[in-house]
């Protein structure tokens, strides 16, 4: 989405956004309504984040289910849990309609299905979500898919999907109709608390004095360490795959597998799309990313044989908590600057709800939900699982004396770049489509681990914390906000 502009003089203002992706803007279009004045930063075009990714199913569903967050967080968390999801797709539908959008918003059915031979934990899902209230879910026998034997399933009836960049261009209009400014092109590079207020410096060194700030930036560009270490990033990937018009039934579909599918139909004039996503793997751990396309269409052709073509792909990143639930609310140790991340596969639901509580600490009033999803929580829940990605990144310190992808730059071809060993240092080297040679320092500036090359976005994942750059080093995903150091 292009046409904003890029901010070029020190400004004030009451909240000031950073992102505009799903969270960004939904939290944006919340104040707004409630007569806020606000101003959104975002380093590249309006919803060009991970929102542009999504395969945008909204259901009530977690990844981490309700037995698992009742066991491990209390019965009285996965109350609020499956309330905030619940009236998070009820927010989304109510915004759809009383605004008018045209965003292809359709309610469907959702299944979720053991494969025969997996490990059936079903029933008590089932019983943790009647127990949560979302009574009106079932198990069924039946096959949910059409054309292949799915195993039993729960049925959530009332899910919904929806285009999520129509979705997300109407609520940039309403805003900017509304009063307020989008920023694009306009990088934050830092936020820091001055008496009352906030203030934001961009990477042109522009400031802007707010009196709120939410960073809504995937993965948090203000925190250094504490948010880091209670969630992990994780490369996702998906295929669109032309199949004949009613050939699959509609429906928003998932197996209990670890990594999961997800399956979803999208509806062309006179085709169906069929859009399958999984193969997940952590950020930067992969030897090589194209694999994952390899795996998906095999996977879905012995499924789905009415597939005629693969016509998209694509992959992304998710953050996911240790506990299972996503942090929205008050940054830890600050009074009046917010987050949204740690959303998993389901930020749909998720970002809305941290504009919900966000928006609603913003106007003075009280969020029942806050205390479920709050940044500050010690994710006791989640130990294991907290303990093994936190290993996993100090594992990733080996890197500084681990001998480089390839020996030279003489070794790559055009078009493709590696991490080098130079004496002490490592290079993050990209010959470009010229055979010119461009070098940086491979050495993450979040928190100092060693970039790895991803082949398929022509990009360096930092292994870590998730940190992106571009094959010339330029930051494209948080935390970092800066780039690698270029070497000459
Ligand atoms: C392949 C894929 C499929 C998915 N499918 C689903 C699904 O079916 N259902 C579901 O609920 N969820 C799904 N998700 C998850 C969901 O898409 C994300 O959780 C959600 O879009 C995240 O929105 P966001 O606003 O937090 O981040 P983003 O959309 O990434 O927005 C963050 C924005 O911040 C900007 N930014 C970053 N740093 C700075 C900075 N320093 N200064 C200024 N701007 C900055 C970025 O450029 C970006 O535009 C999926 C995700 C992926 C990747």
């Amino acid at each position: 989405m292009k046409d904003s502009q890029e901010l070029k003089e020190n400004i004030n203002t009451d909240v000031c956004i950073i992102g505009t992706g799903i969270g960004g803007l939904t939290t944006a279009y919340l104040l707004t309504k409630s007569g806020k004045k606000v101003t959104l930063l975002e380093m590249d075009q309006v919803a060009s984040g991970q929102s542009a990714r999504t395969t945008a199913q909204i259901s009530y569903e977690i990844d981490e289910r309700y037995d698992y967050v009742s066991n491990r967080l209390g019965k009285e968390i996965a109350k609020l849990v499956a309330d905030s999801q619940n009236a998070a797709l009820n927010k989304i539908a109510e915004i759809v309609k009383t605004e008018n959008i045209s965003c292809s918003f359709e309610y469907v059915t959702a299944y979720l299905y053991c494969p025969p031979g997996e490990k059936d934990d079903l029933d008590s899902e089932l019983k943790a979500l009647h127990e949560v209230g979302l009574t009106e879910t079932y198990i069924s026998e039946e096959s949910a898919v059409n054309c292949f034997r799915t195993g039993r399933n729960i049925v959530f009836p009332k899910q919904a999907q929806f285009h999520p960049l129509e979705y997300l261009k109407a609520l940039r209009e309403i805003i900017v109709n509304k009063g307020g400014q989008i920023f694009t092109s306009t990088k934050a590079t830092n936020v820091e608390s001055s008496g009352n207020q906030v203030i934001i410096t961009t990477e042109k060194g522009n400031t802007i004095t707010a009196n709120h700030v939410v960073v809504a930036t995937n993965s948090p560009m203000n925190d250094r360490l504490a948010i880091h270490t209670k969630q992990a990033p994780y490369r996702t990937y998906v295929i669109g795959a032309k199949i004949p018009k009613g050939s699959v039934n509609k429906g928003i579909f998932w197996d209990t597998l670890d990594p999961y599918h997800y399956i979803r139909l999208y509806e062309e004039k006179d085709h169906d799309v069929l859009i399958i996503g999984g193969e997940d793997h952590k950020t930067g751990q992969s030897d090589d990313e194209t694999e994952p396309f390899v795996n998906l269409e095999a996977w879905s052709k012995v499924r789905f044989p009415m597939i005629e073509e693969v016509t998209y792909k694509w992959s992304g990143q998710v953050q996911e908590p240790a506990d299972g639930l996503a942090f929205l609310g008050k940054n830890p140790g600050d009074d009046n600057v917010y987050i949204i991340t740690g959303d998993s596969g389901t930020g749909m639901t998720n970002c809305t709800i941290g504009a919900m509580i966000i928006s609603d600490l913003i106007n003075g009033k009280a969020n029942d939900w806050e205390t479920a999803y709050s940044p500050s929580r010690l994710s006791v829940g989640g130990a294991e699982t907290f303990i093994k990605e936190n290993i996993n990144v100090a594992a990733q310190f080996t890197d500084w004396v681990s001998p480089g992808d390839v020996k030279s730059e003489n070794d790559l071809s055009n078009g493709q770049g590696a991490v080098i060993r130079d004496g002490l240092l490592k290079l993050a080297v990209y010959k470009d489509e010229n055979g010119q040679v461009h070098k940086c320092s491979a050495v993450c500036p979040h928190l100092g681990c060693i970039v790895d090359w991803n082949n398929l976005e022509k990009s360096f994942d930092c292994p870590c914390h998730g940190s992106r750059f571009d094959a010339y080093g330029k930051v494209i995903t948080a935390p970092t906000s800066k780039d690698l150091e270029k070497i000459s």
